[in-house]
């Protein structure tokens, strides 16, 4: 078994009480050449910046990221979005990036995009977003979190949601991340405990617009930076056990204005239909490969729908769309597309739903 390269995370605490002579430290993260990887790399800024155009423009070396383009290395970070740095605390933050070939064409895993173009197109409909985003805690070895070294957990059931030793593993990791994100500024709005043992979830929404994106990276990179305190590490598989395990998802819940108006439902309803016509078109854009990484999940059994159908229904968990059933109750809400994986890019996710939905494109 591989050993855990930990070093003591106390004797770090003196050094972050260091002053830093007005200097902030800004950590740059972007999108990996595998569309689900997440990059970072520091650099020191004179001031603090009040919007992302005030972050430099910066570069990369694209052929260590999967990213590059023949012998044009150079990839450049253009800066999106800022939070606060969690992790460093004080005036630091982190800056979202997207990222930029040499030419200045968006890189292959640049999916941000075309998203925010979409998204300044539909902005009078106000489309919203909450993406619930599941994930397993492995041990260093890749072995689910908790599990017995050399067999299984019982089976499903008691873990859900579950209170004690024995039903959930890794909460602290689940407690720090919370407090991260919002301490970070993100719109985290929940966390539970799944099906799958040492599986959990945390929720981030209502959101609008490129900002879902944007806020559902940097929530998935406190994840692992949190995990790596902790010498765990996070898998965004969707179905990291084979077997009566659950997989693991990426629910995505969508509103326009007109939704979440009085008489709302029957614009659900037209939705689930233009969503309906386009079943393998959003098939491709719920995980990176196009489909290949959801097809191990969307099985039709464990509380998901068959990857080759389209389904909706109220309170549905087996649908591919499910109307919550106090939406149809009140008349008016939001919808619930269950496909998308885990790993998704939400910026793919939120964009093809708009031009499906919205746009009709
Ligand atoms: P589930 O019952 O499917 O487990 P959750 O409580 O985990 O639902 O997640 C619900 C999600 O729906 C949250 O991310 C929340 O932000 C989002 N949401 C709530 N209202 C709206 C809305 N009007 N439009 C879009 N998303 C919404
Ligand atoms: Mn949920
Ligand atoms: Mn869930
Ligand atoms: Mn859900």
């Amino acid at each position: 078994m591989a050993i855990i390269p930990t070093t003591n995370k106390q004797v770090l605490e003196k050094y972050l009480d260091l002053e830093q002579n007005g200097k902030v430290m800004a950590e740059y993260l972007w999108i990996d050449g595998t569309g689900e990887g997440i990059r970072s790399k520091c650099r020191t800024l004179n001031s603090t910046p009040k919007h992302p155009s005030d972050c430099p423009i910066w570069n990369f070396d694209g052929s260590s990221t999967y990213q590059a383009e023949g012998s044009n290395s150079d990839m450049y970070l253009h800066p999106c979005a800022i939070f606060k740095d969690p992790f460093r605390r004080g005036n630091n933050i982190l800056v979202l990036c997207d990222v930029y070939k040499y030419n200045n064409k968006p890189a292959d895993t640049n999916q941000r995009h075309t998203c925010a173009q979409v998204m300044e197109r539909a902005k009078a409909s106000q489309p919203w977003f909450g993406i619930e985003q599941e994930y397993t805690i492995l041990d260093f070895d890749g072995h689910p979190f908790g599990w017995p070294k050399n067999g299984f957990p019982g089976p499903q059931g008691p873990y859900y949601c579950g209170v004690g030793a024995n039903r959930v593993y890794g909460r602290d990791i689940v407690e720090a991340h919370y407090k991260a994100c919002l301490y970070a500024g993100v719109d985290i709005c929940g966390c539970n405990a799944e099906v799958m043992p040492a599986q959990w979830e945390f929720q981030v929404g209502p959101t609008e617009g490129i900002a879902m994106g944007d806020h559902l990276w940097v929530a998935r990179y406190i994840l692992h930076r949190v995990a790596e305190d902790f010498g765990v590490v996070v898998t965004l598989d969707p179905k990291p056990m084979e077997g009566d395990w659950n997989g693991a998802g990426a629910h995505t819940n969508y509103s326009t204005l007109e939704m979440r108006n009085k008489d709302g439902l029957k614009v659900i309803e037209e939705a689930i239909e233009k969503l309906s016509f386009h079943h393998v078109r959003h098939i491709k854009a719920y995980d990176p490969r196009e489909g290949k990484d959801n097809e191990r999940r969307l099985t039709g059994l464990h509380e998901t729908s068959s990857i080759h159908d389209f389904s909706a229904g109220v309170a549905n968990r087996g649908a591919s769309i499910r109307i919550p059933r106090q939406v149809a109750e009140d008349g008016y809400g939001y919808l619930e597309d269950r496909r998308p994986s885990s790993n998704c890019d939400p910026y793919a996710v939120t964009e093809v739903i708009v031009r499906t939905t919205l746009l009709n494109e």
